[in-house]
């Protein structure tokens, strides 16, 4: 049973009847430019076939009711009154407080949600959550859905809400992704590029079952880091500084703040040279640029972790695949890793039984594609 059918039958069980609305939103795999989008630098993630599900029907009052089939506690709360909640329900309380403070009305509702994505695996559960989430208030609220203006709102649950400075990307990807695309997304402008990936490779994502823990204070540095940066040339954001500038200007720089900001200023570089080599069809380019990015997050931006190089040392070293390196945050989670088509059944067992053996833990390998953005996927019929 797939998760629509799962959500459907399990909210049947509940409420005596079909749901009045399924909507999903999906996870992302950054394929490169990873911690540039708080520099207002360059990103090129794809959306997967992985998402965020949630069956629901609107309610005559203001109250929010809402089980997860992956996590215990449900989300309950007052719509009139949005208090802070313990546990997973501050993504929905978040949500419905970001989009009251922009002045959507707001309207109950109740519902059953499960997803697919990995939690806290770099794949972003959480924007998908969001997302998902935006769109179950829309659907029983109707306002013109404007996807980024969707995504900023769920950003700002994570930022004014939550307390954590994540950046644009996830949110964006996740609300405006399309089938078969991955997305160029400018952050300063929130401008993005639908780019085709190349045909003849396959996406693969390793998990290296390994997940990130308590560093949302690592995350917070590197951002401070980077304003630290930018303060020193004089600029809004590390995405206004040329390789060239950084090569005359930076020798005065705390060599520790100069290795993070060379790891943002040139991955901007990389992932602008990506989305060439993608609009080219050149496979290989991408690969080659996304093993580069790996070196510079791990010996540079310092985000990687044992597991995730291990992991993408086995991933570059099997014939077929182009390219891989660790995506997300970093600390843990997964890699990705661009493979021949004709390759990847043999690149998945093979990743994972030598990951086994050198690390002792076991690897999930997911192949995958992008799907849309968030969406509704299915309304009753009225009467
Ligand atoms: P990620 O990298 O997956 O986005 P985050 O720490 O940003 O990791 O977000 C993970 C959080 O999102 C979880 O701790 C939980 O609060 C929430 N979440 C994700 N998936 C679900 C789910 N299926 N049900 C309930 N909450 C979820
Ligand atoms: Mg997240």
């Amino acid at each position: 049973m797939n998760l629509r059918e799962k959500i459907s039958t399990v909210f049947q069980k509940r409420f005596n009847e079909s749901p009045a609305f399924i909507v999903r939103a999906p996870g992302r795999v950054n394929l490169i430019g990873e911690h540039t989008d708080y520099n207002d630098g360059f990103a090129l993630p794809m959306t997967i076939n992985r998402s965020v599900w949630i069956a629901l029907r609107p309610r005559n009052d203001k109250k929010v009711s809402l089980r997860s089939l992956n996590l215990p506690n449900s989300a309950e709360f007052s719509l009139n009154k949005i208090a802070h909640g313990k546990n997973w329900d501050e993504y929905p309380r978040g949500v419905a407080w970001a989009l009251q403070r922009a002045d959507y009305p707001l309207q109950g509702w109740e519902g059953i949600l499960a997803s697919d994505i990995p939690v806290g695996a770099g794949l972003s559960s959480s924007a998908a959550l969001e997302l998902a989430i935006a769109r179950a208030f829309w659907a029983v609220n109707r306002w013109d859905w404007n996807p980024t203006k969707m995504a900023l709102l769920a950003q700002k649950t994570e930022n004014d809400w939550m307390g954590l400075e994540t950046g644009i990307m996830d949110q964006m990807v996740s609300a405006n992704g399309k089938k078969e695309s991955a997305l160029l997304i400018d952050c300063r402008s929130l401008d993005f590029n639908l780019l085709p990936l190349p045909k003849q490779i396959t996406v693969a994502i390793l998990d290296t079952a390994t997940r990130r823990g308590l560093v949302d204070s690592a995350y917070n540095e590197r951002v401070t880091q980077c304003q630290k940066a930018s303060n020193f040339f004089g600029v809004d954001a590390l995405r206004d500084i040329s390789p060239e500038k950084f090569k005359k200007q930076a020798k005065k720089l705390d060599p520790l703040i100069r290795r993070r900001a060379k790891h943002v200023i040139t991955e901007n570089v990389r992932t602008l040279q990506a989305a060439e080599a993608m609009r080219a069809g050149d496979a290989n380019k991408l690969g080659q640029l996304i093993k580069e990015s790996h070196l510079s997050l791990r010996d540079d931006y310092e985000v990687s972790s044992k597991e995730l190089n291990t992991m993408v040392e086995i991933a570059n070293t099997q014939t077929g695949c182009l390219g891989a390196r660790m995506t997300g945050g970093g600390f843990g989670g997964c890699a990705v890793a661009l493979v021949k088509n004709s390759a990847t059944p043999s690149f998945s067992t093979e990743v994972a039984a030598i990951y086994q053996k050198k690390t002792g833990l076991k690897a999930q390998i997911y192949l995958c594609h992008p799907t849309n953005g968030a969406e509704l996927v299915d309304e009753k019929a009225e009467g």
